[in-house]
């Protein structure tokens, strides 16, 4: 399980970003502050860092040089909007990525597990990298779908969705839960466009539209995959 120490001191955002990661597969460490990362427990072993730039007795940059006397895992950062004029500061302190607040949760997944690969030497002892159901197989490296092995193309918002469904077959998904652990916030009025993700995946997925056998609407709650 690849490991990630989280350093955020805004509980909200810290634990959406947990969720997050841990539906991926991720192992967690949170940090409020400076001085509370620092003390993290076997830091050695951490694959990859998030590292906001606002922390109560530290500002990230100036914490980077201080994590590189104790690891050489990637670190990326959370800069809000204001603080974008400054994103040369952390690059030069040594920040390997950057994202700015508000972002897509899938974003920072995706980034994530870019560093991780980047960085190489990571214990390869998590290789799940393809899920099947049925005639469907995802490949999460490539990001590669197959139906009955003919090759589709999914916008990467649908694969997201295939991928969160893929992985618990079975489990009903409210729409209100999918579109967060799609978007990583809650959209108001989003469930007409989650709908509408789910129409054209299913075109792509399904033989017959009218009769699914992959994605199966659960009345009144949300979606499901399989029956
Ligand atoms: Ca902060």
């Amino acid at each position: 399980m690849k490991q990630i120490l989280l350093i955020e001191d805004e509980a909200g955002i810290s634990q959406m970003i947990t969720v997050q990661l841990k539906m991926f597969g991720f192992n967690v460490h949170e940090a409020t502050d400076a001085k509370t990362a620092l003390s993290t427990n076997k830091i050695e072993s951490i694959d990859a860092i998030i590292l906001d730039w606002m922390l109560p007795d530290e500002e990230g940059p100036n914490l980077i040089p201080k994590l590189r006397q104790r690891t050489d895992a990637p670190i990326l950062m959370l800069t809000a909007r204001s603080e974008m004029v400054d994103k040369l500061t952390g690059f030069e302190a040594g920040a390997d990525d950057y994202l700015t607040k508000p972002f897509d949760m899938m974003e920072l997944i995706a980034r994530i597990k870019a560093l991780i690969r980047r960085s190489g030497d990571s214990n390869e002892d998590e290789k799940i990298t393809t899920i099947k159901y049925k005639g469907l197989t995802l490949n999460l490296e490539t990001r590669r779908v197959e139906v009955d092995e003919e090759e589709i193309e999914l916008t990467p918002t649908e694969f997201t969705i295939l991928e969160i469904m893929i992985k618990k077959p079975g489990v009903v998904f409210s729409r209100n839960q999918l579109i967060e652990l799609v978007m990583g916030y809650e959209y108001e009025g989003y469930g007409r466009t989650l709908d509408s993700h789910i129409a054209r995946l299913r075109s792509k997925l399904e033989i017959d539209v009218k009769s699914p056998e992959y994605i199966i609407t659960v009345f009144g709650i949300g979606y499901k995959l399989g029956k």
